[in-house]
């Protein structure tokens, strides 16, 4: 079977769908080709189920990329306020849960059941169960796959990362973006827990389930959110977030108390002994944590000057992970499809008309909180726009 199409597009993700339906309003013939047996499944898992679609408080500083300047122009184009009108539109009920973060009330399906009904809106059809041979480009893009051969002269790759294999995650996007000469940033997997090396995890992994608010440090950049120990490693948001600007060798920092002056009580009190230390970190520190914390990192002595050094320690946790637990947990994929190459207006190639990248594929990360989403929405409504 031979399909003739104004666009097609590759991967039925959110960037992708939502691209389709920008081009299918507009009057493109739109085809997106999926592998998977169903659209969105990513969309599905997210936010623990729920889906945590966008972030009120969204800003170009939420979003990391080696040009930090490239996702302010679809960002400021396509704004969370646009995401929610199609959410208010479809009547999903949603709230805020903190800092930002829209949640649905009931499931992540009333995203995937929005986009499928706007994608029918804009008769836009979706092949699953598409396995793409191959891409090559004549006057036109030919995509050759097992459900026949597919033909426009604009592409559209929204293939996402590489995070989550077992959800169907291909390097296929930067795969593409070679064959067609693109140069790519090394991809990383991001928004991941850290996995301690065998000294640290006997010290600290028996607390798994124990979690504390903390400020997480690496590279210049802190957040200050709930740390969580695993069974084997660290986790939480603050640490999640942390481990998207950490590279492999170096340590993280962590003030395990943050804004309390933990050796004021100490210092004032004629007891100065480890029980006191103990009792310091009350309300700040989960019991059991700060016990097993003081056993490793006790004051070298009791007099000022070394409770000066320990307030500082424990504002300072110095702690190296082996590494992270890489792309089979990590919500996300850093690096990707270098922005040098793409237009910031339209995703589109520089080098080659026609061509155009969206989403996860492309180097643009962002932080943990619904901004993943707004990425992916923003650039798939640019290169929609644009098709
Ligand atoms: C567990 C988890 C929870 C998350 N929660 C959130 C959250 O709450 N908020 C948030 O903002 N972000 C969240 N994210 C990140 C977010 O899901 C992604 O950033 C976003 O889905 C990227 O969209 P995308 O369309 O670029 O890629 P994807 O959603 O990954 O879509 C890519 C599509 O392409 C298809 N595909 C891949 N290869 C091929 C191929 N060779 N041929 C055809 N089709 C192909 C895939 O099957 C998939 O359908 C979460 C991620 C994970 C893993």
């Amino acid at each position: 079977m031979n399909h003739k199409f104004d666009a097609l597009v590759l991967g039925a993700g959110a960037a992708g769908l939502l691209c389709a339906i920008e081009a299918g309003k507009r009057g493109r013939r739109v085809a997106v080709l999926e592998h998977a047996e169903r659209v969105g499944k990513k969309i599905l898992i997210s936010g623990g189920g729920r889906c945590n679609f966008s972030n009120i408080l969204c800003q170009p500083e939420n979003f990391i990329s080696a040009n930090e300047h490239f996702a302010k122009s679809a960002l400021a184009r396509y704004t969370p306020a646009d995401f929610i009108a199609l959410v208010e539109k479809h009547r999903i009920p949603y709230h805020e849960k903190t800092l930002g973060q829209l949640f649905c009330d009931r499931s992540a399906q009333d995203i995937i059941d929005l986009l499928e009904s706007e994608c029918r809106a804009a008769e836009v059809q979706i092949f699953l169960q598409c396995r793409i041979q191959e891409v090559h480009c004549t006057t036109e893009f030919v995509v050759h796959s097992e459900s026949g051969e597919f033909r426009a002269p604009a592409l559209v790759v929204a293939t996402g990362g590489l995070s989550i294999p077992k959800m169907g995650a291909t390097p296929f996007g930067y795969e593409l973006a070679q064959q067609f000469g693109l140069k790519i940033v090394e991809t990383k997997p991001a928004l991941v827990p850290f996995v301690l090396s065998g000294k640290d995890r006997s010290r600290y992994c028996d607390l798994a389930g124990v979690s504390a608010e903390v400020v997480a440090k690496s590279n210049h950049h802190a957040f200050r959110e709930k740390m969580l120990i695993t069974h084997r490693g660290l986790s939480g948001p603050a640490i999640l977030q942390i481990s998207s600007y950490w590279r492999k060798g170096q340590p993280i920092r962590i003030d395990l108390a943050p804004d309390c002056e933990i050796t004021r009580t100490i210092r004032e009190s004629n007891v100065r002994n480890s029980a006191a230390a103990q009792k310091a970190f009350q309300g700040v520190l989960p019991k059991r944590f700060a016990e097993r914390w003081l056993e490793h990192h006790a004051p070298t002595a009791w007099n000022n000057e070394a409770l000066a050094k320990w307030e500082k320690q424990v504002h300072d946790w110095v702690i190296k992970p082996a590494d992270t637990e890489g792309y089979e947990k990590a919500e996300v994929t850093a690096g990707g499809v270098d922005t040098a190459e793409l237009s910031s207006k339209t995703m589109e190639c520089l080098n080659v008309k026609g061509l155009f990248f969206i989403g996860e594929v492309v180097d643009v990360t962002g932080h943990l909180g619904g901004f993943n989403f707004q990425w992916a929405w923003a650039s798939g409504a640019a290169a929609g726009r644009a098709l």
